[in-house]
């Protein structure tokens, strides 16, 4: 008798139900990749925003749910505004993050609570990232000092991290609403 060959089939399921909850066309998505040339949180993505966009479409719903990309996700909007099918990543990223709460998936970086706090009290200080800043309270708080050394320097030498921090003129309003967040929390 002939072995009969498996296939993987991709899960449509779980692409119509991202798609719903997300409000995100999903399947529109034909990998240009413009999303994660213009991400500035893809450095520390286990997964580029355009390889979560396909990982939808394929159905690898247990991947994402694990990943550390949706947790680590700015919600700059950068993606959306280059996307030319007007998919909005973040959106998808926050209803990954969800789904990854309701169905408690264990993560697969614990580390990854830590870089949210830190990106999240650049935010409230500063009104937005300040990179050095963020990076070093991540660092001291994980000890992991000498991890990601090298594109440390290569970006320093590229002039893409600032040494010292950029207030926003709006910085009062930012912290109002991290005020009524702690008020709901
Ligand atoms: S920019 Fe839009 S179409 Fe291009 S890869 Fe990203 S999600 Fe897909
Ligand atoms: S919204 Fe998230 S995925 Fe999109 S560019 Fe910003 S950090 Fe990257």
């Amino acid at each position: 008798m002939a072995m009969q060959e498996k296939c993987i089939e991709p899960s449509f399921s779980f692409l119509k139900q991202l798609e719903e909850r997300s409000g995100q066309p999903v399947s529109r998505c034909y990998q240009c990749k413009k999303c994660t040339g213009g991400c500035p949180m893809s450095f520390a993505m286990d997964f580029y925003p355009n390889q979560v966009i396909r990982q939808v479409q394929l159905g690898g719903k247990a991947k994402l749910l694990s990943s550390r990309t949706i947790w680590v996700c700015a919600c700059c909007k950068t993606c959306k505004d280059r996307c030319p099918n007007d998919i909005d990543t973040s959106a998808v990223m926050d209803t990954l993050k969800e789904m990854a709460k309701e169905e408690k998936v264990a993560l697969g970086d614990n580390l990854v609570p830590v870089f949210h706090d830190s990106f999240l009290s650049s935010i409230e200080r500063y009104g937005r990232v300040y990179e050095v800043g963020m990076l070093a309270g991540y660092k001291l708080k994980t000890k992991t000092y000498t991890q990601d050394m090298q594109l440390g320097i290569e970006m320093f030498k590229k002039r893409k991290l600032k040494i010292l921090p950029e207030k926003i003129n709006q910085l009062k309003e930012i912290k109002q609403i991290f005020d009524k967040a702690k008020e709901k929390s």
